[in-house]
């Protein structure tokens, strides 16, 4: 019996997730006394390949092929599932990235596994009973779910589990994977970047700014802010509904649910809608020149004044710091 973990990349980089989940990975398998085992699916270079090692991990299966090289979702699942299957892996671990959210359940549908999706914490090991924490209705709540099969699928949320540094050799198997027809039944033409900026569902640090802001002529500061955070820009959903950032920016209940290390708010009242996806930041900072917004309530730091003259303070003092 072993541990899988998938190891995703984005056009040859292993993503930062993929650090926390080869991590986590290593302490499941500490945990369980089985060795952990990366999967690379995609065209990795040796030299990023050998980035695992220093998270603990001895072993990477490469699955080069010219039909991978781009993600597809059915492939991606089948050659997870069959490798799984071929090193007789009970547990695979994966981030609950937006890749992974469509991965994990197919692959723990083709292995008859459970499935722990946007899992947070370590489980909680019981024999072949396992629990694990995961947050439900958009960060609102925290539920434990307890995993009976001996097979299970766990996908990882990003920015939950810190990726701790470890330095192991290497070694690197090749596998060549056996296709059906219908895993690649979609082709990939072709992949065209909407924007170069750090990843929102995966950023570290998000700066997000709502209606407090005025008018989308007043988001260069914001712009700039992320810029030298090297942080993702994030808005609130009057803000995306009015057209001043794109719908891809709203956070909260009816937009994208984000768990950053640091969230920064500006301009933003702190309505349940919207906290209910930004309540799992492990640090809020908020920024509102009303000191009854109710953001203050749930902030971990709180600026009270008005932004426009805090935020360009905050940009040349980040930026004094870095010099
Ligand atoms: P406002 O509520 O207008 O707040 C602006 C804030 O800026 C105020 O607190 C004000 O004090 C402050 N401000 C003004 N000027 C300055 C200045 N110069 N400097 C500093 N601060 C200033 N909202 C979401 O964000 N995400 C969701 O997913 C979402 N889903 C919803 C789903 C439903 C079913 C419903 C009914 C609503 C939803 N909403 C959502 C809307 C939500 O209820 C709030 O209306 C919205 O979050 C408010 O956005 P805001 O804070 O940007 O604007």
């Amino acid at each position: 019996m072993s541990i899988l973990v998938y190891i995703e990349n984005v056009e040859g980089a292993l993503k930062k997730s993929t650090f926390e989940s080869l991590s986590y990975a290593k302490a499941v398998a500490d945990l369980t006394g089985e060795t952990a085992t990366a999967l690379s699916i995609g065209r990795v270079s040796q030299d990023e390949l050998n980035k695992v090692g220093q998270y603990g991990i001895e072993k990477v299966i490469e699955v080069d092929n010219n039909d991978l090289e781009k993600f597809v979702n059915q492939a991606y699942a089948s050659v997870i599932a069959d490798v799984a299957k071929s090193m007789g892996a009970t547990t695979v671990i994966l981030s609950n990235s937006f890749s992974g959210k469509g991965l994990a359940p197919r692959v723990a549908a083709k292995l008859g596994a459970a499935l722990a999706d946007g899992a947070i914490a370590l489980p909680t090991i019981s024999g072949v009973t396992w629990q694990i924490q995961k947050t439900v209705f958009s960060n609102k709540a925290i539920a434990t779910e307890e995993l009976h099969e001996q097979k299970k699928v766990i996908a990882l949320t990003p920015n939950s589990f810190e990726a701790k540094e470890a330095a192991v050799a290497v070694t690197i198997e090749k596998y060549e994977p056996q296709l059906a027809p219908n895993d690649l039944s979609t082709v990939i033409k072709e992949i065209v970047r909407a924007t170069d900026k750090v990843s929102l569902p995966e950023a570290s640090i998000v700066v997000s700014a709502g209606r407090g802001l005025k008018g989308p002529e007043n988001w260069a500061m914001i712009e700039e802010l992320a810029d030298v955070l090297g942080a993702a820009t994030a808005c609130s959903k009057p803000v995306s509904d009015a057209g001043w950032r794109p719908h891809a920016e709203h956070v909260g209940q009816t937009g994208l649910a984000v768990s950053p290390n640091l969230y920064i708010a500006i301009g933003i009242s702190g309505a349940i809608q919207h906290l209910a996806g930004v309540s799992a930041s492990k640090t809020i900072v908020v920024i509102n020149k009303d000191p009854e917004a109710p953001f203050f309530k749930v902030a971990d730091y709180g600026i009270v004044g008005d932004a426009f003259e805090i935020v360009p303070q905050l940009i040349e003092a980040f930026k004094a710091y870095k010099n």
